[in-house]
């Protein structure tokens, strides 16, 4: 019996509510843990937020339990940083081999193992603009082979941190995706229309579910 350990939440039924796959209806996986500390994170791993990280949920569930759970075939996992966790890879490995279509969200903070999972649709969210954590850039493959690329704005000078990198992925027909931080979003949405004036091959990701207050 393979016991995944550390799981925050199970949305057995949602909708991807942000970037390519957006409106599609999907089951969620959100696994515990983050070292990353986004100033905005909305998951619990904010700088300010730790102290309360032992109140968050963690599940450990047998993955037979699990899969039982999921009501569609398309599941998304995201964190926390799923690249951290301890039975990540596992966890794909049994998914993929049930035949579900799996995306993973990610940051970047740690290598994706690209070579090993090439159906696995990587949304690469970089953090570099809002956390000091990541000293680096993130591997350089994830400009290169995520599926897609989704940034978290809040001022348009958080581009500044990868204009040379979204150029290369626009090139690689990577889509790219800016998506105005929630709590600034009002703000931020009319700059980022005004981003996409200049680049019309780049999107606005909003995030559906939480304007149709789904999980
Ligand atoms: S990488 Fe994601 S989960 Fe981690 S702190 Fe940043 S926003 Fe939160």
């Amino acid at each position: 019996m393979t016991v995944i350990k550390n799981i925050q939440e199970i949305i057995p039924l949602t909708i991807q509510g942000e970037g390519f796959h957006a409106g599609r209806c999907c089951s969620f996986i959100r696994l515990f843990g983050c070292p990353v500390g986004c100033w905005f994170c909305d998951t619990g791993y904010a700088p300010g937020d730790r102290e309360n990280l032992n109140k968050l949920p963690r599940l450990s569930i047998d993955y037979e339990s699990l899969r039982e759970q999921l009501q569609s075939r398309y599941v998304v996992i995201s964190g926390g940083e799923p690249l951290f966790h301890q039975d990540f890879e596992e966890l794909l490995e049994r998914l993929l081999g049930d035949n579900f279509e799996v995306a993973v969200e990610t940051s970047g903070a740690k290598a994706f193992p690209f070579e090993k999972f090439p159906k696995v649709w990587v949304t690469f969210s970089p953090k570099l603009h809002a956390t000091d954590y990541l000293k680096g850039q993130p591997s350089p493959t994830f400009w290169t082979h995520s599926r897609e690329i989704k940034v978290v704005i809040s001022e348009p000078s958080d581009l500044n941190f990868y204009e040379d990198l979204l150029d290369q992925a626009s090139a690689s027909e990577i889509p790219v995706f800016l998506q105005p931080e929630w709590s600034n979003k009002l703000e931020t949405t009319p700059l980022i229309l005004q981003i996409l004036q200049q680049r019309p091959d780049w999107k606005i990701s909003v995030q559906l579910h939480k304007y149709l207050k789904l999980p």
